[in-house]
């Protein structure tokens, strides 16, 4: 793709940042436009730490994923997958189980169009673009019955996604939807961004995602856990990004809520 150039395929917008293509650019990608660009770049130097603070997300991913893999589940779900970057889920989950199956689901056009591009060839994963919000489109494509038995536990991964869902569209209710039709012992994996911790960073930033097609909702820690109705928390619960979990060896971070995200797993009853 010729982002670079900023010629936007199909339906997109590039004159709009994207919250994917701005993520995208945090983490040191090339997939992004100007209008992208100049957003991440207001937003790092309001907030220097972002880069660091995506990378904490991404690393979370890896670890949540590594632990379903040693729960036994084989089949993943991650909604708002974004754009291709180092550790996707299948990579993950392929290096430790190669039978493993991930869709990827996202609404961003530059997020699927990349997926695509690098998943073709691996008949493990499928990719599909549509609005989380959206349950049987997602649950309901025929890609996903093609990889997933939702009879069997399923990993669904919903990671730095929430936070774009406002409280008008209800999240508890959407992921209660996804809950209902997921057999028992699937996971739940969220991290969420949050304004505890630094409650002065959080008011600029979300008004400066108000500029993306996907604005920005902060949300408390009760907040969040409120989102695993139906599950069971995993162990420590709802806590900021590094401490969930962290790989062994690693020296605990003596300032974790500069993250401003939690992460939570939570199992299915
Ligand atoms: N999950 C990846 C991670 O944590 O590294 C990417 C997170 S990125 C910050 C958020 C992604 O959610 C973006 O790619 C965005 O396009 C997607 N997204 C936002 N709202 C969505 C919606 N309603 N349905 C599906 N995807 C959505």
């Amino acid at each position: 793709m010729t982002e670079s150039a900023d010629r936007a395929p199909g339906d997109l917008d590039a004159e709009r940042p994207s919250a994917a293509r701005v993520y995208d650019f945090y983490l040191g990608g090339s997939h992004n436009f100007q209008a992208d660009r100049e957003m991440a770049k207001r937003a790092i130097e309001m907030w220097p730490e972002l880069p660091q603070i995506m990378q904490a997300n991404r690393a979370f991913l890896r670890r949540a994923v590594t632990f379903l893999l040693d729960r036994g589940i084989r089949q993943f779900l991650d909604i708002g997958s974004g754009i291709p970057t180092v550790g996707n889920v299948h990579e993950v989950a392929q290096a430790g189980a190669p039978e493993a199956r991930v869709v990827y689901v996202d609404i961003d056009p530059v997020a699927v169009a990349h997926s695509r591009a690098i998943l073709a060839g691996n008949d493990r994963t499928e990719v599909i673009q549509a609005d989380l919000r959206d349950v049987d489109a997602v649950l309901g494509d025929p890609r996903t019955a093609r990889l997933l038995d939702l009879s069997e536990p399923v990993g669904l991964l919903m990671v730095a996604l929430l936070h774009f869902v406002p409280r008008e569209a209800e999240p508890e209710a959407i992921v209660r939807r996804y809950r209902d039709r997921l057999a028992p012992g699937s996971h739940l994996v969220v991290s969420h961004a949050t304004h505890e911790g630094q409650p002065d960073q959080a008011g600029p930033h979300t008004a400066l995602y108000q500029r993306t097609g996907t604005p920005m909702t902060m949300r408390s820690r009760t907040e969040v856990a409120a989102l695993f109705a139906g599950f069971e928390l995993v162990d420590p619960g709802v806590v900021f990004l590094p401490q969930w979990r962290p790989d062994p060896g690693t020296d605990p971070d003596d300032r974790p809520e500069r993250f401003t995200g939690f992460a939570a797993v939570g199992r299915r009853e």
